[in-house]
Protein backbone atom coordinates (compact mmCIF):
# COMPACT_ATOMS: atom_id res chain seq x y z
CA UNK A 1 0.00 0.00 0.00
CA UNK A 2 2.78 2.15 1.09
CA UNK A 3 4.78 1.49 -2.45
CA UNK A 4 1.71 2.14 -4.30
CA UNK A 5 1.04 5.56 -2.16
CA UNK A 6 4.58 6.69 -2.93
CA UNK A 7 4.53 5.84 -6.57
CA UNK A 8 1.48 7.91 -6.89
CA UNK A 9 3.53 11.03 -5.66
CA UNK A 10 6.27 10.34 -7.49
CA UNK A 11 4.54 10.17 -10.89
CA UNK A 12 2.42 13.06 -9.73
CA UNK A 13 5.17 15.43 -9.26
CA UNK A 14 6.71 14.48 -12.50
CA UNK A 15 3.47 15.42 -14.12
CA UNK A 16 4.04 18.97 -12.68
CA UNK A 17 7.79 19.05 -13.63
CA UNK A 18 9.71 17.58 -10.66
CA UNK A 19 12.30 14.98 -11.24
CA UNK A 20 12.94 12.00 -8.91
CA UNK A 21 16.67 12.11 -8.23
CA UNK A 22 19.39 10.88 -5.47
CA UNK A 23 18.40 11.16 -1.79
CA UNK A 24 21.84 13.04 -1.86
CA UNK A 25 21.68 15.74 -4.24
CA UNK A 26 17.49 16.17 -3.47
CA UNK A 27 16.31 19.18 -2.93
CA UNK A 28 12.80 17.96 -1.11
CA UNK A 29 12.69 14.90 0.52
CA UNK A 30 9.24 13.11 1.09
CA UNK A 31 9.21 9.89 3.99
CA UNK A 32 6.80 7.74 3.51
CA UNK A 33 6.80 5.74 7.03
CA UNK A 34 4.95 2.64 7.86
CA UNK A 35 3.77 2.72 12.07
CA UNK A 36 2.65 -1.08 12.12
CA UNK A 37 5.62 -1.94 14.40
CA UNK A 38 7.70 -0.27 16.62
CA UNK A 39 10.97 -0.75 14.40
CA UNK A 40 10.03 1.14 11.50
CA UNK A 41 8.65 3.88 13.33
CA UNK A 42 12.22 4.24 14.93
CA UNK A 43 14.01 4.40 11.84
CA UNK A 44 11.80 7.15 10.85
CA UNK A 45 13.04 9.36 13.48
CA UNK A 46 16.94 7.66 12.73
CA UNK A 47 16.58 8.57 9.15
CA UNK A 48 15.27 12.34 10.07
CA UNK A 49 18.11 12.49 12.63
CA UNK A 50 20.52 12.03 10.06
CA UNK A 51 19.30 14.76 7.47
CA UNK A 52 20.26 17.33 10.10
CA UNK A 53 24.05 17.75 8.48
CA UNK A 54 22.23 17.25 5.00
CA UNK A 55 20.24 20.23 6.11
CA UNK A 56 23.33 22.14 7.66
CA UNK A 57 25.27 22.35 4.45
CA UNK A 58 21.72 23.22 2.78
CA UNK A 59 19.28 25.35 4.44
CA UNK A 60 16.62 25.32 1.85
CA UNK A 61 16.07 21.88 2.13
CA UNK A 62 12.35 20.63 2.67
CA UNK A 63 11.26 17.51 4.50
CA UNK A 64 7.89 15.70 4.36
CA UNK A 65 6.72 13.77 6.58
CA UNK A 66 4.07 11.25 5.00
CA UNK A 67 1.81 8.17 5.89
CA UNK A 68 1.18 6.40 9.53
CA UNK A 69 3.95 7.58 11.78
CA UNK A 70 3.08 11.36 10.27
CA UNK A 71 -0.31 10.69 11.84
CA UNK A 72 0.15 9.71 14.95
CA UNK A 73 3.16 11.91 15.58
CA UNK A 74 2.02 14.84 13.88
CA UNK A 75 2.95 18.21 13.95
CA UNK A 76 5.71 17.11 17.26
CA UNK A 77 7.94 16.31 13.98
CA UNK A 78 7.61 20.51 13.97
CA UNK A 79 9.37 21.18 16.86
CA UNK A 80 12.05 17.97 16.92
CA UNK A 81 13.08 18.40 13.11
CA UNK A 82 13.36 22.29 12.07
CA UNK A 83 13.83 21.04 8.20
CA UNK A 84 10.69 18.99 8.28
CA UNK A 85 8.05 21.50 6.55
CA UNK A 86 5.25 19.45 5.94
CA UNK A 87 3.39 16.41 7.91
CA UNK A 88 0.50 14.41 5.78
CA UNK A 89 -1.53 11.30 7.17
CA UNK A 90 -2.59 8.97 4.54
CA UNK A 91 -6.08 10.80 4.08
CA UNK A 92 -4.03 13.98 3.31
CA UNK A 93 -1.82 12.61 0.56
CA UNK A 94 -3.77 13.62 -2.33
CA UNK A 95 -3.37 17.10 -1.31
CA UNK A 96 0.84 16.54 -0.95
CA UNK A 97 1.59 18.09 -4.70
CA UNK A 98 -0.51 21.28 -4.33
CA UNK A 99 1.04 21.60 -0.63
CA UNK A 100 4.64 21.16 -1.95
CA UNK A 101 4.35 23.74 -4.57
CA UNK A 102 3.30 26.33 -2.18
CA UNK A 103 6.15 25.66 0.18
CA UNK A 104 8.43 26.31 -2.62
CA UNK A 105 7.04 29.81 -2.78
CA UNK A 106 6.54 30.34 0.91
CA UNK A 107 9.92 29.81 2.50
CA UNK A 108 8.75 30.53 6.18
CA UNK A 109 5.32 28.29 5.54
CA UNK A 110 4.99 25.33 7.56
CA UNK A 111 1.85 22.44 6.65
CA UNK A 112 -0.09 19.66 8.30
CA UNK A 113 -2.66 17.80 6.21
CA UNK A 114 -3.48 15.30 8.91
CA UNK A 115 -7.96 15.35 8.61
CA UNK A 116 -9.33 11.90 7.69
CA UNK A 117 -11.62 12.69 5.05
CA UNK A 118 -15.39 11.49 5.28
CA UNK A 119 -15.50 9.59 1.84
CA UNK A 120 -12.63 7.57 0.64
CA UNK A 121 -9.85 10.06 0.11
CA UNK A 122 -9.69 10.05 -4.30
CA UNK A 123 -6.83 11.75 -5.90
CA UNK A 124 -6.22 12.80 -9.13
CA UNK A 125 -5.05 10.32 -11.75
CA UNK A 126 -1.12 10.14 -11.92
CA UNK A 127 0.59 11.17 -14.28
CA UNK A 128 -0.80 9.48 -17.36
CA UNK A 129 2.44 9.60 -19.98
CA UNK A 130 4.37 7.70 -17.49
CA UNK A 131 5.82 4.39 -18.63
CA UNK A 132 3.19 1.32 -19.32
CA UNK A 133 2.66 -0.44 -15.70
CA UNK A 134 2.08 -4.10 -16.91
CA UNK A 135 1.71 -5.05 -13.10
CA UNK A 136 -0.65 -2.52 -11.22
CA UNK A 137 -2.09 -1.57 -7.80
CA UNK A 138 -5.26 -0.45 -7.61
CA UNK A 139 -6.93 0.83 -3.88
CA UNK A 140 -10.23 -0.15 -3.40
CA UNK A 141 -10.66 0.78 0.32
CA UNK A 142 -8.88 3.28 3.18
CA UNK A 143 -8.44 2.26 6.84
CA UNK A 144 -10.06 -0.26 8.81
CA UNK A 145 -13.00 -0.84 11.37
CA UNK A 146 -11.78 -3.93 13.32
CA UNK A 147 -9.88 -3.07 15.88
CA UNK A 148 -7.50 -6.02 16.39
CA UNK A 149 -5.80 -5.68 20.11
CA UNK A 150 -2.43 -5.09 18.73
CA UNK A 151 -3.05 -2.75 15.50
CA UNK A 152 -2.46 0.58 15.40
CA UNK A 153 -4.09 0.40 11.58
CA UNK A 154 -7.58 1.94 12.63
CA UNK A 155 -5.86 4.89 13.92
CA UNK A 156 -3.28 6.19 11.97
CA UNK A 157 -5.52 5.33 8.89
CA UNK A 158 -9.23 5.68 9.81
CA UNK A 159 -12.38 3.75 9.69
CA UNK A 160 -13.25 1.88 6.71
CA UNK A 161 -14.38 3.97 3.62
CA UNK A 162 -15.00 2.15 0.71
CA UNK A 163 -14.21 3.29 -2.85
CA UNK A 164 -16.80 3.57 -5.14
CA UNK A 165 -16.91 0.83 -7.75
CA UNK A 166 -17.46 2.73 -10.97
CA UNK A 167 -14.07 4.29 -9.89
CA UNK A 168 -12.58 1.51 -9.22
CA UNK A 169 -13.58 -0.07 -12.28
CA UNK A 170 -12.98 2.85 -14.61
CA UNK A 171 -9.21 2.73 -13.34
CA UNK A 172 -8.94 -0.66 -14.02
CA UNK A 173 -9.94 -0.42 -17.25
CA UNK A 174 -7.73 2.60 -18.13
CA UNK A 175 -4.68 0.53 -16.56
CA UNK A 176 -5.34 -2.20 -19.20
CA UNK A 177 -6.12 0.14 -22.12
CA UNK A 178 -2.62 1.42 -21.24
CA UNK A 179 -1.17 -2.11 -21.16
CA UNK A 180 -1.14 -3.62 -17.62
CA UNK A 181 -1.49 -7.55 -17.84
CA UNK A 182 -1.55 -7.92 -13.61
CA UNK A 183 -3.71 -5.96 -11.61
CA UNK A 184 -3.57 -6.52 -7.50
CA UNK A 185 -7.06 -4.90 -6.02
CA UNK A 186 -5.80 -2.96 -2.18
CA UNK A 187 -7.36 -2.73 0.87
CA UNK A 188 -6.74 -3.47 4.69
CA UNK A 189 -9.44 -5.72 4.63
CA UNK A 190 -10.95 -6.26 1.16
CA UNK A 191 -13.00 -8.56 2.02
CA UNK A 192 -15.25 -6.05 3.89
CA UNK A 193 -14.85 -3.76 0.92
CA UNK A 194 -18.80 -1.94 0.90
CA UNK A 195 -19.96 -3.17 3.90
CA UNK A 196 -19.49 0.82 4.47
CA UNK A 197 -21.49 2.07 1.62
CA UNK A 198 -25.08 2.58 1.18
CA UNK A 199 -26.64 3.84 -2.21
CA UNK A 200 -28.10 7.12 -1.21
CA UNK A 201 -31.21 6.27 -3.75
CA UNK A 202 -32.36 3.08 -2.61
CA UNK A 203 -30.85 2.83 0.74
CA UNK A 204 -29.54 -0.76 -0.35
CA UNK A 205 -26.40 -2.03 0.85
CA UNK A 206 -23.57 -2.27 -1.53
CA UNK A 207 -23.20 -5.92 -3.14
CA UNK A 208 -19.59 -6.66 -1.70
CA UNK A 209 -16.30 -7.70 -2.50
CA UNK A 210 -17.66 -11.03 -3.96
CA UNK A 211 -19.58 -8.51 -6.90
CA UNK A 212 -16.86 -6.19 -6.95
CA UNK A 213 -14.15 -8.88 -7.61
CA UNK A 214 -16.26 -10.34 -10.56
CA UNK A 215 -16.58 -7.31 -12.21
CA UNK A 216 -13.17 -6.42 -12.60
CA UNK A 217 -12.26 -10.69 -12.69
CA UNK A 218 -14.24 -9.87 -16.24
CA UNK A 219 -12.92 -6.90 -17.49
CA UNK A 220 -12.13 -7.94 -21.46
CA UNK A 221 -8.12 -7.85 -21.85
CA UNK A 222 -6.97 -8.58 -17.98
CA UNK A 223 -4.60 -11.32 -17.76
CA UNK A 224 -3.98 -11.95 -13.98
CA UNK A 225 -6.08 -10.32 -10.63
CA UNK A 226 -4.84 -10.66 -7.11
CA UNK A 227 -6.31 -9.14 -4.35
CA UNK A 228 -4.85 -7.96 -0.67
CA UNK A 229 -5.50 -8.36 2.29
CA UNK A 230 -7.97 -10.96 3.24
CA UNK A 231 -9.45 -10.89 6.89
CA UNK A 232 -10.48 -14.93 7.43
CA UNK A 233 -13.25 -13.55 9.65
CA UNK A 234 -14.59 -12.06 6.55
CA UNK A 235 -13.84 -14.39 3.40
CA UNK A 236 -16.84 -15.54 2.03
CA UNK A 237 -17.87 -19.13 0.43
CA UNK A 238 -18.86 -16.84 -2.62
CA UNK A 239 -15.12 -15.26 -2.75
CA UNK A 240 -13.86 -18.68 -2.52
CA UNK A 241 -15.67 -19.92 -5.46
CA UNK A 242 -14.06 -16.78 -7.49
CA UNK A 243 -11.18 -19.19 -7.46
CA UNK A 244 -12.90 -21.43 -8.93
CA UNK A 245 -14.92 -19.82 -11.98
CA UNK A 246 -12.31 -17.21 -12.75
CA UNK A 247 -9.32 -18.30 -14.77
CA UNK A 248 -7.88 -14.78 -14.33
CA UNK A 249 -7.70 -15.01 -10.62
CA UNK A 250 -3.77 -16.13 -9.76
CA UNK A 251 -3.84 -19.28 -7.65
CA UNK A 252 -2.31 -17.51 -4.98
CA UNK A 253 -3.89 -15.90 -1.37
CA UNK A 254 -2.66 -14.38 1.19
CA UNK A 255 -4.83 -14.90 4.43
CA UNK A 256 -3.31 -13.80 7.44
CA UNK A 257 -3.52 -16.48 10.61
CA UNK A 258 -1.26 -14.52 12.82
CA UNK A 259 -1.32 -17.25 15.81
CA UNK A 260 -2.59 -20.89 15.45
CA UNK A 261 -3.71 -21.31 18.90
CA UNK A 262 -8.03 -20.04 19.24
CA UNK A 263 -7.12 -18.36 23.09
CA UNK A 264 -4.51 -15.80 21.34
CA UNK A 265 -6.75 -15.32 18.58
CA UNK A 266 -9.65 -14.69 21.00
CA UNK A 267 -7.50 -12.06 23.06
CA UNK A 268 -6.19 -10.20 19.64
CA UNK A 269 -9.93 -9.80 18.85
CA UNK A 270 -9.44 -11.77 15.65
CA UNK A 271 -12.78 -13.28 16.00
CA UNK A 272 -12.27 -16.22 14.28
CA UNK A 273 -10.83 -19.86 15.46
CA UNK A 274 -8.07 -22.10 14.35
CA UNK A 275 -11.31 -24.34 13.26
CA UNK A 276 -12.35 -21.94 10.86
CA UNK A 277 -9.46 -20.94 9.52
CA UNK A 278 -8.51 -23.99 8.57
CA UNK A 279 -12.26 -24.90 7.12
CA UNK A 280 -11.72 -21.87 4.93
CA UNK A 281 -8.36 -23.19 3.32
CA UNK A 282 -10.29 -26.62 2.66
CA UNK A 283 -12.77 -24.62 0.77
CA UNK A 284 -9.92 -22.81 -1.28
CA UNK A 285 -7.96 -26.39 -1.72
CA UNK A 286 -11.62 -27.37 -3.13
CA UNK A 287 -11.86 -25.12 -5.84
CA UNK A 288 -8.18 -24.31 -6.34
CA UNK A 289 -5.95 -27.43 -5.12
CA UNK A 290 -2.56 -25.81 -6.13
CA UNK A 291 -3.44 -22.69 -4.55
CA UNK A 292 -0.45 -21.11 -2.48
CA UNK A 293 -1.28 -20.19 1.08
CA UNK A 294 1.04 -17.23 2.47
CA UNK A 295 0.44 -15.63 5.62
CA UNK A 296 1.16 -13.31 8.51
CA UNK A 297 2.00 -14.54 11.99
CA UNK A 298 2.98 -12.73 15.19
CA UNK A 299 4.94 -14.36 17.84
CA UNK A 300 4.91 -12.78 21.73
CA UNK A 301 1.90 -12.19 21.86
CA UNK A 302 0.78 -10.75 25.81
CA UNK A 303 0.01 -14.00 27.32
CA UNK A 304 1.28 -16.55 24.90
CA UNK A 305 2.02 -19.75 26.13
CA UNK A 306 4.76 -22.36 25.03
CA UNK A 307 1.26 -24.56 24.53
CA UNK A 308 0.06 -21.32 22.40
CA UNK A 309 3.23 -21.14 20.25
CA UNK A 310 3.31 -25.01 19.71
CA UNK A 311 -0.22 -24.34 18.26
CA UNK A 312 1.19 -22.16 15.89
CA UNK A 313 3.36 -24.12 15.09
CA UNK A 314 1.37 -26.99 14.54
CA UNK A 315 -1.17 -25.02 12.24
CA UNK A 316 1.68 -24.19 9.69
CA UNK A 317 2.49 -27.69 9.41
CA UNK A 318 -1.10 -28.12 8.97
CA UNK A 319 -1.38 -25.82 6.10
CA UNK A 320 1.78 -25.41 4.78
CA UNK A 321 2.38 -21.78 3.64
CA UNK A 322 4.56 -21.23 0.89
CA UNK A 323 5.68 -18.39 2.73
CA UNK A 324 5.22 -16.33 5.89
CA UNK A 325 5.78 -12.53 6.74
CA UNK A 326 6.84 -13.22 11.09
CA UNK A 327 6.98 -10.64 13.38
CA UNK A 328 7.90 -10.31 17.26
CA UNK A 329 4.62 -8.34 18.94
CA UNK A 330 5.61 -5.01 19.50
CA UNK A 331 3.20 -2.51 21.86
CA UNK A 332 1.74 0.30 19.49
CA UNK A 333 0.20 3.64 21.29
CA UNK A 334 -2.89 3.72 21.45
CA UNK A 335 -4.09 -0.11 21.28
CA UNK A 336 -5.22 -2.95 23.59
CA UNK A 337 -2.57 -4.82 23.77
CA UNK A 338 -0.09 -2.21 24.71
CA UNK A 339 -2.15 -2.39 27.97
CA UNK A 340 -2.11 -6.24 28.80
CA UNK A 341 -0.35 -7.79 30.69
CA UNK A 342 1.60 -11.20 30.58
CA UNK A 343 4.18 -9.23 27.88
CA UNK A 344 7.04 -11.55 26.88
CA UNK A 345 10.92 -11.55 27.37
CA UNK A 346 12.57 -9.92 24.44
CA UNK A 347 15.14 -12.63 24.49
CA UNK A 348 11.81 -15.56 24.64
CA UNK A 349 10.05 -13.54 21.63
CA UNK A 350 13.40 -13.59 19.65
CA UNK A 351 14.04 -17.27 20.13
CA UNK A 352 10.25 -18.24 19.12
CA UNK A 353 10.49 -16.27 16.09
CA UNK A 354 13.48 -17.60 15.01
CA UNK A 355 12.08 -21.39 15.67
CA UNK A 356 9.05 -20.36 13.54
CA UNK A 357 11.03 -19.32 10.98
CA UNK A 358 13.40 -22.20 10.46
CA UNK A 359 9.88 -24.24 10.33
CA UNK A 360 8.83 -21.80 7.52
CA UNK A 361 12.03 -22.14 5.37
CA UNK A 362 11.40 -26.09 5.53
CA UNK A 363 7.62 -25.76 4.52
CA UNK A 364 8.71 -23.02 1.45
CA UNK A 365 11.59 -25.25 0.29
CA UNK A 366 9.62 -27.84 0.46
CA UNK A 367 6.74 -26.29 -1.55
CA UNK A 368 9.29 -25.08 -3.99
CA UNK A 369 10.75 -28.67 -4.40
CA UNK A 370 7.28 -29.47 -5.68
CA UNK A 371 7.14 -27.42 -8.25
CA UNK A 372 10.08 -28.77 -10.39
CA UNK A 373 8.85 -30.43 -13.09
CA UNK A 374 5.47 -28.62 -13.68
CA UNK A 375 4.37 -25.66 -15.81
CA UNK A 376 3.87 -22.23 -14.82
CA UNK A 377 3.37 -18.46 -16.63
CA UNK A 378 5.73 -16.03 -15.80
CA UNK A 379 4.90 -12.62 -16.23
CA UNK A 380 8.64 -11.09 -17.62
CA UNK A 381 9.98 -8.16 -15.34
CA UNK A 382 13.35 -7.85 -16.43
CA UNK A 383 16.82 -9.67 -17.38
CA UNK A 384 17.95 -12.42 -14.88
CA UNK A 385 21.62 -12.24 -12.85
CA UNK A 386 21.62 -15.87 -13.32
CA UNK A 387 22.68 -17.67 -16.04
CA UNK A 388 22.45 -21.08 -17.78
CA UNK A 389 25.15 -22.11 -20.42
CA UNK A 390 25.32 -18.73 -21.51
CA UNK A 391 21.75 -18.40 -22.58
CA UNK A 392 19.75 -15.29 -22.38
CA UNK A 393 17.55 -15.43 -19.32
CA UNK A 394 14.77 -13.41 -17.20
CA UNK A 395 13.01 -12.97 -14.62
CA UNK A 396 9.66 -12.32 -13.27
CA UNK A 397 6.49 -14.09 -11.22
CA UNK A 398 4.63 -16.94 -12.02
CA UNK A 399 1.01 -17.21 -11.21
CA UNK A 400 1.60 -18.02 -7.63
CA UNK A 401 3.01 -15.06 -7.23
CA UNK A 402 6.44 -16.56 -6.84
CA UNK A 403 10.06 -15.29 -8.55
CA UNK A 404 10.95 -17.48 -11.43
CA UNK A 405 14.30 -16.87 -13.67
CA UNK A 406 14.22 -18.62 -16.50
CA UNK A 407 16.37 -18.98 -19.91
CA UNK A 408 15.87 -18.66 -23.62
CA UNK A 409 16.92 -21.27 -26.12
CA UNK A 410 19.37 -19.36 -28.55
CA UNK A 411 17.68 -18.16 -31.26
CA UNK A 412 16.43 -14.50 -32.25
CA UNK A 413 17.02 -11.97 -29.20
CA UNK A 414 13.92 -10.28 -28.10
CA UNK A 415 12.73 -8.24 -25.15
CA UNK A 416 10.20 -10.40 -22.82
CA UNK A 417 9.64 -7.82 -20.39
CA UNK A 418 5.93 -7.03 -19.68
CA UNK A 419 5.03 -10.77 -21.55
CA UNK A 420 3.60 -13.47 -20.33
CA UNK A 421 5.76 -16.85 -20.76
CA UNK A 422 5.40 -20.68 -20.79
CA UNK A 423 7.97 -21.86 -18.13
CA UNK A 424 8.64 -25.51 -17.09
CA UNK A 425 10.45 -25.62 -13.91
CA UNK A 426 13.75 -27.48 -13.89
CA UNK A 427 15.32 -26.58 -10.75
CA UNK A 428 14.04 -25.24 -7.16
CA UNK A 429 16.99 -22.92 -5.27
CA UNK A 430 16.27 -21.35 -1.59
CA UNK A 431 13.83 -18.67 -2.56
CA UNK A 432 12.98 -18.92 -6.18
CA UNK A 433 12.34 -21.44 -8.97
CA UNK A 434 14.95 -21.96 -11.68
CA UNK A 435 13.00 -23.18 -15.05
CA UNK A 436 13.32 -22.93 -19.55
CA UNK A 437 10.98 -21.09 -21.43
CA UNK A 438 8.27 -23.45 -23.13
CA UNK A 439 7.04 -21.93 -26.19
CA UNK A 440 7.93 -18.28 -27.47
CA UNK A 441 4.55 -16.85 -29.15
N1 LIG B 1 -4.95 -5.76 7.44
C1 LIG B 1 -4.07 -6.84 7.46
C2 LIG B 1 -2.72 -6.57 8.10
C3 LIG B 1 -2.19 -5.22 8.25
S1 LIG B 1 -0.81 -5.01 9.27
C4 LIG B 1 -4.71 -7.98 8.24
O1 LIG B 1 -5.60 -7.79 9.01
O2 LIG B 1 -4.23 -9.07 8.08
C5 LIG B 1 0.36 -6.18 8.64
C6 LIG B 1 0.80 -7.19 9.65
O3 LIG B 1 1.59 -6.59 10.64
C7 LIG B 1 -0.31 -7.88 10.43
O4 LIG B 1 -0.92 -8.91 9.72
C8 LIG B 1 0.41 -8.38 11.65
O5 LIG B 1 0.93 -9.67 11.46
C9 LIG B 1 1.57 -7.39 11.80
N2 LIG B 1 1.36 -6.51 12.97
C10 LIG B 1 0.42 -5.57 13.13
N3 LIG B 1 0.54 -4.99 14.35
C11 LIG B 1 1.60 -5.59 14.96
C12 LIG B 1 2.23 -5.41 16.22
N4 LIG B 1 1.78 -4.55 17.12
N5 LIG B 1 3.30 -6.20 16.51
C13 LIG B 1 3.77 -7.09 15.61
N6 LIG B 1 3.21 -7.30 14.42
C14 LIG B 1 2.13 -6.55 14.08
FE1 LIG C 1 -5.02 -4.10 11.73
FE2 LIG C 1 -6.80 -6.02 12.21
FE3 LIG C 1 -7.44 -3.98 10.61
FE4 LIG C 1 -5.67 -5.80 9.78
S1 LIG C 1 -7.84 -6.17 10.24
S2 LIG C 1 -5.48 -3.57 9.63
S3 LIG C 1 -4.61 -6.32 11.67
S4 LIG C 1 -7.01 -3.87 12.80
Amino acid sequence: MNVHDSQWLGQSLEGLGWEQGAESDAGVLVLNTCSVREKPEQKVYSHLGRLRDAWLRNPDLVVAVGGCVAQQVGEAFFARFPYVRLVFGPDGLPMVPGALARLMREPGLRLSLLDFSEAFPERAPAHPEHGVQRQAYVTIMQGCDNFCAYCIVPLTRGRQRSRSRETILAECRELIDRGAQEITLLGQNVNSYGLDATDKDTGQGDPGFPALLDAVASLPGLRRLRFTTSHPKDLSLETIAAFGTHDTLCPHLHLPMQSGSNAVLRAMGRKYTLEHYLDLVMNLRRVRPEIALTTDLIVGFPGETEKDFAATLEAMRMVTFASSFSFVYSDRPGTRAATMEGKLDKAVKAERLKVLQDLQTELSEDWLRRRVGRHCEVLVEGESKRSARGLPSWRGRDEFGQTVNFSVPSGPAQDLIGKIVPVRIQEAKKHSLWGCVEVVG
